[in-house]
């Protein structure tokens, strides 16, 4: 099917004096046009025509112009300012009008080849498992909802206290003593009830806990921390070797980090771990705190968790997982150590790994392959 070029209402277009400004992302694409012959053309994207027809249009408006209509049509689309009408989509008039926002957004990225509604798609037909849903997957859990994930697994053991009121957007006071899963999924469902919400009240104690909620799933939050550092690396362990992408982090004190492993693409948390390690000092030490941690010995109750950085931390994520499951741009996160600090609001690399060959976790996993 021959696209139908469309002026995007996303990138309005105003007619001043002898030029055409187009409207876009905090900036402003000036065109000269004294003979008005851009506006000619833009009047004709509409998205009714194909490029031929729009060029047949254009000669009869426009009888004598050597006007090249072709080309400006291709400058018009490598400028991001045209998508095709006919793009095909599967997605219902429910979820057309559910995530017309997230369709004009996705719009600013479409093109007379990519197809806004696809970005969608791939949202929607993604399985997602979030690991726990305290601060982090509260905010995490409801974001991708209005993503437009339809089938999410959360996981998580915990009961709702009082002091989880100041970050866990999925509770209220009624829920206080009361099982999170239950309210989370609840909450959930009343929010989007045409999605798929499994809930499963479980502590993750090892690697094949968490092999049991992320088989057969396309994506993994990680919003779980303890035990320290051992869960991580379960979670890492389970992942790889079941091909599952998954995202994870945390808020620490003043900031909030995130990192992204792709099984095959991206080191894993275990080369994080090696690159970390640069002598046998310092490994010698984590040695011992991590003993410590799982001893219980070295470790207090997390006193510190602010809800705006759990929401910066949350916007981050979804935001990287967006970017990664669409194609729209590059995930920021993979194989990295994203910060946001709230001293200066900065968002930063704090930390960079590659995949080690002879990494125990992910050494002999092979790249994924591109038909999936
Ligand atoms: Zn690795």
């Amino acid at each position: 099917m021959a696209p139908k070029p469309k002026f995007k209402v996303t990138n309005p277009a105003y007619d001043v004096n002898d030029s055409v400004l187009v409207h876009q992302c905090g900036a402003m694409l000036e065109i000269d046009d004294p003979d008005r012959t851009v506006r000619g053309l833009i009047a004709l994207l509409d998205g009714s025509r194909t490029v031929e027809e729009i060029e047949q249009a254009f000669r009869e408006r426009h009888p004598g112009s050597d006007f090249d209509v072709r080309a400006a049509v291709t400058q018009f689309d490598e400028a991001g300012v045209i998508e095709d009408a006919d793009a095909p989509t599967t997605l219902t008039p429910y979820e057309l009008e559910r995530f017309k926002r997230n369709l004009g957004f996705f719009e600013t990225y479409a093109s007379l080849t990519a197809n806004k509604y696809a970005m969608q798609e791939r949202i929607k037909d993604c399985k997602v498992t979030l690991l726990g849903v305290g601060g982090v997957g509260s905010y995490v859990s409801l974001s991708l909802l209005g993503a437009g994930v339809r089938d999410l697994k959360v996981v998580d053991f915990d009961k709702v206290e009082l002091s989880n009121l100041n970050r866990q957007i999925l509770y209220s006071e009624a829920d206080i003593g009361q099982p999170k899963i239950e309210a989370a999924v609840n909450r959930l469902q009343g929010y989007y009830a045409d999605a798929k919400i499994t809930g499963v009240e479980q502590r993750l104690t090892s690697v094949a806990d968490i092999e049991n909620v992320i088989t057969g799933r396309d994506f993994v939050f990680c919003a779980v921390d303890r035990p320290k550092m051992h869960v991580i690396q379960w979670v890492n362990e389970a992942c790889v070797r079941a091909g599952v992408p998954f995202i994870g982090g945390g808020v620490e004190l003043q900031r909030s980090v995130i990192y992204l492993v792709i099984p095959g693409v991206t080191g894993c948390t275990q080369c994080w771990r090696l690159a970390r390690a640069d002598d046998e000092d310092t490994h010698i030490l984590r040695e011992q705190m991590e003993a410590r941690h799982l001893e219980n010995t070295g470790i207090g109750p997390d006193m510190a968790a602010f809800g705006p950085l759990v929401s910066v931390l949350n916007s981050l994520m979804v935001t990287d997982f967006v970017r990664f499951m669409t194609n729209i741009a590059p995930p920021i996160a993979a194989g990295r150590l994203i910060e946001t600090r709230f001293d200066d609001m900065s968002t930063r690399q704090a930390e960079q790994w590659d995949r080690l060959p002879g990494c125990s976790v992910c050494g002999d996993i092979p790249p994924p392959s591109l038909a999936s």
